[in-house]
């Protein structure tokens, strides 16, 4: 369980608050991508990035000069967010609509991945993450290329979860309101690959793409 701290005790609504590790580790999981927010010459800016997770670390990698980075391998106070949204909820008034989600918010400080090995090691998990078995298929990484990445590690040390789900909450007395009320589901899904046109001909879909988009090689 992570602990509820002064930042991350939900007020609003905390009956849809979690703090166990399992649902935390499940949305980072499934989301591609979080949006990090972060304060730059005394300004907050939110910029979204792609991230995966080892153990009880949310990994993030970009050019190793780029602002983001630069600033959370320096140690920089950020707040990640992460959220999947599943449906829209569509009550019987205005007031009642609102969205099924899971999301995560996390605070801390993110440290340097340092040394080729590391570095190596992290940049495979995270493309085992997106295409697993890829990584050996492809030309290995260059000295240059593995100096011009950073890649930052955040232990996941105060966090929490926030879930909605089920279908509207109206006002006891609207429920006789003759208007159709319920949930749309959102999903994000993959779709079938589009080869790339100046792919060499006879090579033929992998099969872990196959097996994640339902297409055929
Ligand atoms: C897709 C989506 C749509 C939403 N739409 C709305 C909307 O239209 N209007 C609205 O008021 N709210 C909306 N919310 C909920 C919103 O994220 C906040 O929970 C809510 O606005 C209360 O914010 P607060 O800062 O007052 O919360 P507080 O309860 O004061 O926040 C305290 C702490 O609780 C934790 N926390 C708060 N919210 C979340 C969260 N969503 N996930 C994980 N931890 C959290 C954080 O650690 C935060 O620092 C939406 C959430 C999602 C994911």
């Amino acid at each position: 369980m992570f602990e509820k701290t002064e930042r991350t005790k939900i007020a609003r609504k905390p009956d849809r608050g979690r703090y166990d590790r399992e649902t935390v580790h499940a949305i980072i999981d499934e989301a591609l991508y979080c949006h990090v927010g972060i304060v730059v010459n005394e300004r907050p800016v939110v910029i979204p990035t792609a991230h995966w997770r080892q153990g009880d670390r949310l990994y993030m990698h970009g050019s190793r000069v780029s602002r983001l980075i630069e600033a959370m391998a320096a140690g920089a106070d950020i707040c990640v967010t992460i959220t999947l949204l599943d449906g829209l909820v569509l009550a019987r008034s205005g007031f009642h609509h609102s969205m099924n989600y899971r999301s995560v918010v996390i605070f801390g400080q993110a440290a340097p991945i340092e040394g080729r090995r590391a570095k190596l090691a992290a940049m495979r998990a995270f493309m085992e993450r997106i295409a697993p078995g890829r990584w050996d298929e492809l030309r290995p990484p260059t000295g240059k290329e593995i100096a011009a990445t950073g890649i930052v590690a955040l232990k996941l040390d105060e966090a929490s979860a926030k879930v909605r789900a089920g279908p509207p909450a109206d006002d006891e007395a609207d429920y006789a309101h003759p208007v159709w009320a319920g949930v749309v589901p959102v999903t994000e899904s993959l779709g079938e690959p589009v080869p790339d046109p100046s792919l060499a001909p006879g090579i033929a879909l992998p099969a872990y793409l196959g097996r994640r988009t339902g297409a055929k090689g």
